[in-house]
């Protein structure tokens, strides 16, 4: 049952760690059930099969989009998305900007890192970040609402190697949130955790946990 999946990982998690059950490839049914026992956020990665559920399911969802984004995708989705958690590149947070003036909201956003071992996952290296934040751009940005970071780490049994890595991600939001956002009360986002890691990665920082299988395999 979704319901028993969805209260055994809630109460597995620390006070303050928010649930983002990732709900892409399950059918319709699968979140309403899901919404039943009263999960409000959830995730998906593609544009497609997002905007199905959007416009199917509760208004009260809160949308986060977990997927690679194409610059050509964000129109899409800025009229309602809840956070773009993915965000790894300067020209995507243009993007997102310009689409967020068009429909006239403020879209949160989370700064996507690689720091894994593994060469398949996505996001920016530090360094490719730290220039990003560095071009003091994003300062101007009246649309756009930075308020974290996401990762994922290597998809490994070595568990020393997942730590490394959450540990990374959290020496790394500490270190940009000291460069550049002191002032900000909404840079607290720590994104960082699935199914198979979310309780080694609570231990680490994490804040914002992303499950899936979890919640909807059985
Ligand atoms: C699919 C996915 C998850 C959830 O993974 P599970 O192993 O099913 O919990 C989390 N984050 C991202 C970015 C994903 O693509």
């Amino acid at each position: 049952m979704i319901k028993d999946n969805l209260n055994d990982v809630l109460a597995s998690l620390k006070d303050g760690v928010q649930l983002v059950a990732v709900s892409k490839y399950h059918p319709i049914e699968a979140v309403e059930e899901a919404y039943a026992a009263g999960q409000r956020i959830f995730g998906e990665s593609r544009e497609q099969e997002l905007r199905i559920k959007y416009d199917t399911l509760p208004k009260d969802i809160q949308w986060h989009f977990i997927g690679h984004l194409q610059t050509n995708k964000v129109k899409y989705i800025a009229p309602y998305i809840s956070m773009i958690e993915t965000v790894d590149s300067l020209r995507l947070l243009r993007e997102i900007e310009k689409q967020g003036e068009k429909c006239d909201r403020v879209i949160n956003i989370l700064l996507e890192l690689h720091l894994a071992q593994e060469e398949t996952k996505s996001g920016m290296t530090t360094e490719e970040c730290r220039e990003l934040l560095k071009s003091g751009e994003w300062k101007d940005m009246k649309h756009v609402n930075i308020c974290g970071i996401m990762m994922m780490a290597s998809n490994t049994d070595d568990e020393t190697e997942i730590r490394r890595e959450f540990n990374a991600a959290q020496d790394f939001f500490n270190e940009i949130k000291t460069a550049y956002f002191t002032d900000k009360k909404d840079f607290t986002i720590k994104s960082y955790g699935m199914s198979g890691d979310y309780l080694i990665a609570q231990e680490c920082g994490s804040n914002h946990v992303r499950v899936g299988s979890k919640i909807f395999s059985f």
